[in-house]
């Protein structure tokens, strides 16, 4: 699997890879305003912390559920941040400009991220615990300030299929990336290319 992939299932059960290339448009997979509410997970701290521990946080540096510490009040927190996000990421992906109040907001929630430390046993390096919900929105911050601020934000996309709202941050060497998954869009894609090809 992709370092930084995840596997996705839509509301038709269709399962397939999605690489958001970087945490602040991960976290947007976790729902958001309708019509991305089917989707919300942040109802429940056990299942974001589950959730956290297989987000590209923890690549490199793995983190246990029992290291991330949520409270219904850290999940307001993320979702605030989430919201955010959501208004922000489609408009650069549309070359536009965000609302400067939602840049602010972004400023504002560069905190403190994860600390890391040396695992006594393996002598690795893992987060330290426990992780907070402040936390991971600054993480997610940092990650939305250098994409937003550098010439990444020319490398965010939606994915070019149709009805497909998945946002993501384009990571590979060319930079054509146009699908949020090989397995669904772009091969959806190839099949009604081919389909109008073929004479009728
Ligand atoms: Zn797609």
């Amino acid at each position: 699997m992709t370092v930084g992939a995840r596997l996705l299932t839509n509301r038709w059960g269709e399962s397939f890879r999605f690489d958001p290339g970087n945490l602040c448009l991960e976290l947007l997979l976790t729902g958001g305003p309708p019509p991305w509410d089917v989707y919300e997970i942040l109802t429940d701290p056990a299942v974001v912390a589950t959730w956290v521990t297989e987000s590209r946080l923890t690549i490199g540096n793995p983190l246990a559920p029992e290291d991330v510490h949520l409270t219904p009040g850290d999940l307001d927190l993320i979702r605030a941040f989430r919201d955010v996000m959501w208004r922000v990421a489609p408009v650069i992906a549309q070359g536009g400009a965000p609302a400067p109040e939602d840049l602010e907001r972004i400023n504002a929630a560069v905190g403190d991220p994860p600390h890391t430390r040396l695992d006594p046993r393996s002598g690795l390096l893992r987060w330290a615990g426990p992780v907070t919900g402040a936390q991971i929105v600054a993480a997610a911050a940092r990650d939305a300030v250098d994409m937003i601020g550098t010439d990444a934000r020319e490398r965010v996309r939606q994915c070019q299929g149709s009805n497909c709202s998945l946002l993501f941050l384009d990571t590979s060497r060319p930079g054509n990336r146009r699908w949020c998954s090989m397995q669904r869009c772009g091969n959806r894609h190839k099949v009604s290319t081919y389909r109008n090809r073929r004479p009728s």
